[in-house]
């Protein structure tokens, strides 16, 4: 391969660390030669150079080999970009209005081919010289029949700055190619930089972590980040600076963690008790599965040791979260504490308070649903039980954060599916006992194991990697629209064997009437293809009242009716075993975990279940990548780091927690081993020195406490 691609598409931020606050580093780039007033001006405003730090954390976004070009007449055999070398031999202005068209016809030994631009024509076009040598970057493309080259990459050939070795390209602006800073002109700034900084770029990882990971020092990579000469030296200083990142970044989240164990001592459950031990012996309704019994044992730990549990609970859709909720709730009960169990929506609410009232009724515990439908005489009731303690469980939705709700003394807290809820209303729970509760959170979106170090560093996790005995993994399917008829046989073959069905319309609030009237089309076909009395349909949106929502929902959790036409209200929680077939119309979409979500409201039952992915004929790139994921694997986390790969680590987490999401140089899609590596080795060195104590790891302690400083409380979750 000959040309290097950093991976890194915005690496022109600027990296303001402080411990490059000594003075040669934050020298105004004003005085580096080549620079001077007018164009450290346009430095500062285009691109945020004011330094000659920011100079030196301004890296190339790729590398070209010069010494190897290759030939028009290759290009079309080549699906990547190329270099070229050639002249200029024609330039054209074409179209009009909005679709201008740039044309220069592009010649080397080997042939011709034309290079186009639709945009920034007006600056462009000066640029083009006719007979002059270029060195050209680019992609060919095939349009109709013709080859040509969109917005390629050039700068006029120079044969005396020409160098074996890789040349860095760096991106640029309109206005700073205007004042000579094109790539080339960056280039030779950085170029007169590098010789400067031998001997004056502090070392920021301690030696030993260094040599053991055979990291090449600070100084090495900024110098080699610029001015390659080996494809291996541009890696080895990427791998350096990545990992100092990703080093840094991990042992803020240590260090959080082990702050927040010592700031807040937490209840002490000192025994399981009776009413965990009495249910678990004689009420149990299954065995629990290991994963199940491993977690347990992480949770039952955690809340003897006197210390505050803030736990994530992952576990894939259908793995038996609730029954683990359940019995960490009655370890809280049998130390005379109250429990509350919090669900996104109230559909899901009241699920759980029946279930849970259910296996509860022969025991001496005490269970309230409190949601936003409970009528006020009720409230006032369920308020008196929970001040006076005769209420042991509290089930609710948002309305349990409501301030009138107080508890006489509240030692745990499990909020279910934890990504409905904000950060702010979770910090509300604290504030119902002197002593903030314990929290539980659960989720069923499965977070890769790389952001979880990273975005929940600082929180314990447990994972529930292993599906209740019996189930039979779903069989997903993809079908377009024009298989629709044989889709819908196929539906009438399972209600006759008795089975219920799920149909899932999208909703987006973008297009919201569009899909709304889709939904309703959907289901009038559906009610005339499966007509009463033979077949029943319930519907179930967001624009229903939530007692006209409830009612219907609740006539196919009981099997009155046979199709439950659905938007993505039911996407969370909702569990009817006898529900085997899941059809997602319009699949293209949904995000990845989304769609795996609403799958997961199938295949509860001992019955072979299905989910049936509808299409248009025509879909995307990243749709077909989805579809494929979904029907090759059942595995919540192979899912997950799919789902990573196609949108990046911000649009997975939400923004929520984007603060941790400025990351420079490393990418938490792409540099999942380097943030194990990165925690493994912080954890190793604050097990030798868990205060930063020795002089090796002095600089360690000042990025530490700078750090400390300047990002406070973003990492408390709950
Ligand atoms: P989720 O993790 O998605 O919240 P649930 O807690 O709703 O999953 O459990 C899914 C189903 O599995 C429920 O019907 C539950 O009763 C059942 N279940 C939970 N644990 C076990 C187990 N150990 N063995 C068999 N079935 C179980
Ligand atoms: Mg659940």
């Amino acid at each position: 391969m000959f040309i290097i691609n950093s991976g890194c598409n915005h690496c022109e931020v600027d990296i303001l660390y402080f411990y490059e606050m000594n003075e040669f580093l934050q020298t105004s780039i004003e005085f580096l030669k080549g620079v001077g007033p007018q164009r450290a001006e346009l430095l500062r405003k285009e691109i945020n150079i004011y330094t000659f730090s920011d100079l030196l954390n301004y890296f190339p976004f790729r590398y070209i080999d010069r010494s190897k070009y290759h030939k028009i007449s290759d290009l079309p055999y080549l699906d990547s970009y190329a270099q070229l070398k050639g002249r200029i031999v024609q330039v054209s202005e074409g179209g009009n209005g909005k679709f201008k068209k740039l044309t220069a016809k592009f010649q080397d030994e080997s042939g011709m081919i034309d290079l186009v631009w639709f945009q920034g024509i007006r600056w462009i076009r000066p640029l083009l010289k006719v007979g002059v040598e270029y060195q050209l970057f680019g992609k060919a493309k095939l349009f109709g029949s013709t080859w040509n080259i969109p917005h390629p990459e050039l700068a006029e050939y120079d044969s005396i700055t020409v160098k074996t070795g890789l040349q860095p390209v760096y991106s640029s602006t309109e206005r700073l190619t205007a004042a000579g800073l094109h790539s080339k002109g960056i280039e030779r700034l950085t170029a007169a930089l590098i010789p400067q900084i031998k001997g004056r770029i502090p070392e920021t990882l301690p030696l030993d972590i260094i040599q053991q990971n055979r990291l090449i020092s600070r100084e090495d990579a900024f110098r080699l980040a610029h001015l390659p000469k080996f494809e291996n030296d541009f890696h080895q200083a990427r791998l350096r600076l990545k990992f100092e990142e990703l080093f840094i970044l991990q042992m803020e989240m240590l260090l959080r963690k082990k702050i927040s164990m010592h700031k807040s001592s937490g209840f002490v459950f000192k025994e399981v008790g009776d009413v965990f031990n009495n249910f678990y012996n004689n009420y149990l309704p299954f065995e629990l599965t290991g994963a199940q019994k491993r977690v347990l044992k992480e949770i039952r730990r955690n809340v003897m040791e006197g210390v505050h549990m803030n736990r994530l609970l992952q576990g894939d859709v259908g793995s038996g979260k609730t029954l683990v909720a359940l019995l960490t709730m009655l370890m809280g009960i049998g130390n005379d504490f109250q429990a509350a169990l919090m669900a996104p929506t109230e559909i899901l609410a009241t699920q759980h308070f029946e279930t849970i009232s259910e296996q509860l009724k022969d025991l001496p515990v005490k269970v309230a649903l409190l949601t936003g439908s409970v009528k006020k005489k009720n409230r006032v009731h369920i308020h008196e039980g929970l001040e006076d303690g005769s209420i042991h469980i509290l089930i609710g939705t948002h309305a349990l954060l409501e301030d009138v709700v107080q508890f006489q003394n509240l030692g745990i807290v499990v909020i279910d599916e934890q990504h409905r809820f904000g950060v702010a209303q979770r910090a509300r729970m604290w504030k119902k006992n002197t002593t903030p509760p314990h929290v539980l959170i659960m989720t069923a979106t499965p977070i890769p194991r790389t952001l979880a170090m990273t975005f929940y560093g600082d929180l314990d996790v447990s994972v529930i990697d292993e599906l209740p005995p019996g189930r039979k993994p779903i069989s997903t399917v993809h079908r377009y629209e024009s298989y629709r008829l044989r889709v819908f046989g196929f539906l009438r073959e399972e209600i006759n064997k008795g089975r219920q069905i799920y149909i899932v319309y999208p909703l987006i609030h973008e297009s919201e009437k569009m899909d709304f009237n889709n939904l309703m089309e959907g289901f009038e076909s559906i009610t005339r293809a499966f007509p009463l009395p033979e077949f029943k349909v319930s519907i179930v949106h967001g624009k229903m009242k939530p007692e006209d929502k409830d009612f219907e929902m609740q006539r196919f959790i009981k099997g009155d009716t046979q199709i439950m036409v659905a938007t993505t209200v039911i996407e969370v929680g909702v569990n009817v075993p006898n529900a085997s077939v899941m059809i997602i119309e319009s699949a293209e979409r949904f995000g990845l975990s989304q769609l795996h979500q609403l799958r997961g409201r199938v295949g509860r039952g001992a019955e072979q279940s299905y989910c049936i992915l509808m299409t248009g004929d025509k879909i995307s790139k990243d749709t077909m990548k989805r579809i494929e994921t979904m029907v090759r694997t059942n595995d919540g986390f192979e899912i997950a780091e799919v789902d990573l790969q196609l949108r990046g680590p911000g649009d997975l987490m939400g923004t929520q927690q984007s603060g941790i999401l400025n990351l420079k140089i490393a990418d938490l899609a792409r540099d999942g081993q380097l943030v194990v590596l990165s925690r493994d080795e912080a954890k190793r060195l604050l097990e030798t020195d868990p205060r930063l104590e020795k002089p090796e790891n002095g600089m360690l302690r000042q990025i530490m406490e700078h750090v400390f400083r300047s990002k406070p409380d973003w990492g408390k979750i709950a």
